[in-house]
């Protein structure tokens, strides 16, 4: 999964490589709004049947940090998303309901267990 320009879609070295596009406009924010989005994005484009993979579709995903978003459970490490594309052990949600409750898990573990507070900074 890439982010880019349009027009980039049809040159090298992205031609005959892009198996979907969507575009989706342009985003003014750069953190959460867009991370959100592309989570949204990979969900919708998995449950119409397109042949993606991708950590965020993965039972064994949980947050991570900027740079590396996912925490994988299963390797106890964290890395981008795109890592499913040739992990072992990827195993896709079977609907969205289950992608929300995954993720209302992730976010109760976060909120009991995080350490970091607004008077860290
Ligand atoms: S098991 Fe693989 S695909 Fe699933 S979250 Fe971990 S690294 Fe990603």
């Amino acid at each position: 999964m890439l982010d880019f320009l349009p027009k980039d879609a049809l040159n090298p070295p992205f031609r005959g490589k892009v198996i979907y596009t969507e575009v989706i406009g342009f985003l003014d924010d750069y953190g959460f709004e867009r991370v959100d989005k592309y989570i949204k994005k990979v969900r919708e484009a998995h449950f119409k049947k397109i042949k993606i993979r991708n950590c965020y579709l993965c039972r064994y995903h949980a947050k991570g940090e900027y740079e590396d978003p996912i925490f994988c459970k299963t390797y106890r490490k964290q890395c981008d998303s795109n890592v499913a594309s040739e992990c072992d052990r990827y195993r896709a949600f079977g609907s969205m309901a289950e992608c929300e409750e995954a993720e209302r898990k992730n976010d109760e573990f976060d909120r009991k267990h995080s350490r970091i507070t607004f008077d860290s900074f």
